[in-house]
């Protein structure tokens, strides 16, 4: 029963899905590979109708598409109903600017004429997370059914019944079968299917551990890799910020998703002439959130994801308190049946702590006063992580220069790392390797062939 929707709200199983045998993946792989023969010879204009009508399939499906989003992973709904918007935004986007990404690029050599074709490879594996189950599809998806790749996209074994409905959808949408296949398999096998030579690239959004172990069997068998791993992102307010401005940011930077967001802000790093201002105003604005039903519009706090992710959050909090850590908000389970964790905030967090190297994927901020920006561009650099970061200050040119020495794939000032389909994402360090969306978004699994063209000349 790995393969499972079982609501977190009350964790009780509502939907089984049987895993795929290797021999139905193997058939499903050759589908793919069939496809892609005449998938890469179709013109853009088919391309760009097959992904307009799939992002339309989701607007006009908002309401039934974010319900199961809430039901399978416990998102707010309001926020379901964003996700599957924001996702039909990026499939369009693809749709519309995909063939302007890919044209040929003409080049400027000494001796003849040159350009770089943008061709597809071929069959991709895209292994997909759960905490935004469409959103990180369409990313991983459309820009390469854009370039004329074909897909089998293995997601989170918690949310089956969004994983068919994307597939339903493209086959609505006119897509021939084989040009997106969801395949019901869980995680501890995928690497067996990595080595299969009809396979020639493979794309993780998920943990460390999954991505290590992904991209090692990629190695091994020579294909390339794109791995969105996890973070731990500073969110560093300068003593010239406006604080309520920040504090209002950094609740939403902390909050949105349940905290399951892989650029959420997680480490608050303020500088000691504002620390004890901004700490105040974030705890008072975090104290007493209503929690119930994902649901109900008036809920402000869901549950996380599953039981086992409860479990784990909740451990964190206790390993961190026991090195010595203080809790000067929540820091327990919410005594009701479901997957809930209080929102905590953490103080006192010292090196060698649980909090201070892992990723908390949830509703736990951890707070750091430091010294001076020197100081908060220290702390947030001494991480394992490298994926987003924040900066508020009241000095464009000053957070600029803060940016900068930041070691991540994404800064934003006076705002927490956000996410757009024209902006690119990813990150450094343990946090992967690769970039989606934007024009980079058609750059990982593209062959950019040289191709030039010379004169009759003499040889010698
Ligand atoms: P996870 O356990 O790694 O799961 C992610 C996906 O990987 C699932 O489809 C999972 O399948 C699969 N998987 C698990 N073990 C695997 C293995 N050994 N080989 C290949 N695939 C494997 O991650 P999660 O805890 O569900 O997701 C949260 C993590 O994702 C967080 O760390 C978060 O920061 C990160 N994330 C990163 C980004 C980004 O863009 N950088 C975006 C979103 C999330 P099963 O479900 O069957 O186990």
């Amino acid at each position: 029963m790995s393969i499972a929707t079982i609501n977190p709200f009350d964790n009780k199983v509502v939907k089984t899905f049987e895993e795929m045998t290797p021999e139905t993946v193997n058939s499903a792989i050759t589908q793919a590979e069939d496809t892609f023969k005449t998938w890469r010879t179709q013109p853009f204009s088919r391309r760009t109708e097959i992904l307009h009508r799939v992002a339309q399939i989701m607007r006009e499906r908002s309401d039934d598409l974010s319900k199961l989003i809430t039901l399978e992973m416990g998102k707010l709904y309001a926020q379901s109903q964003g996700e599957i918007a924001l996702s039909a935004d990026i499939v369009d986007y693809y749709a519309t600017n995909g063939e302007q990404f890919l044209a040929d690029e003409q080049l400027k050599p000494e001796f003849g004429e040159a350009y770089i074709k943008k061709s597809p490879i071929g069959v991709l594996l895209g292994v997909e997370p759960w905490n935004f189950p469409f959103y990180q599809v369409a990313r991983f998806a459309a820009p390469n059914i854009m370039i004329g790749n074909v897909v089998l996209v293995k997601h989170a074994s918690n949310v089956p019944q969004c994983a068919q409905a994307l597939e339903d959808i493209f086959l609505e949408a006119g897509a021939p079968k084989g040009l997106y296949t969801n395949l019901f398999i869980s995680g501890t096998h995928v690497s067996n299917y990595i080595a299969d030579e009809r396979i020639k690239g493979v794309s993780l959004t998920g943990s460390e551990l999954a991505g290590a172990s992904l991209a090692a069997a990629a190695g091994k068998a020579l294909k390339k890799s794109v791995l969105e791993l996890g973070g731990s992102d500073a969110f560093i307010v300068l003593e010239d910020a406006d604080i309520d401005q920040a504090v209002a940011w950094a609740v939403i930077g902390r909050m949105n998703n349940t905290g399951q967001c892989c650029v959420a802000a997680k480490r608050f790093i303020v500088v000691e002439a504002v620390a004890d201002e901004f700490l105040a105003k974030f705890k008072a604005k975090l104290t007493g959130l209503k929690v119930g039903d994902p649901m109900d519009s008036t809920t402000e706090l869901g549950p996380l994801s599953s039981e086992g992710a409860a479990v784990q959050l909740a451990d964190q909090v206790q390993r961190s308190v026991d090195a010595g850590a203080k809790v000067i908000l929540g820091g327990k389970r919410i005594d009701r049946p479901g997957a809930f964790m209080e929102v905590t905030i953490l103080t006192d967090i010292k090196p060698g702590m649980a909090a201070y190297h892992e990723e908390l994927f949830g509703p736990v901020a951890s707070f750091y006063r430091v010294k001076d920006e020197s100081h908060a561009i220290r702390l947030a650099n001494d991480s394992p992580f490298g994926l987003g970061g924040t900066v508020f200050t009241a000095n464009k040119e000053r957070g600029k220069k803060v940016a900068t020495m930041i070691d991540t794939g994404m800064v934003f000032i006076n705002h927490p790392t956000w996410t757009q389909p024209d902006l690119p994402f990813g990150g450094t360090k343990r946090s992967g390797y690769g970039r989606e969306l934007s024009a980079l978004g058609v750059e990982e699994f593209v062959n950019k062939k040289l191709i030039r063209f010379s004169e009759y000349a003499d040889p010698f």
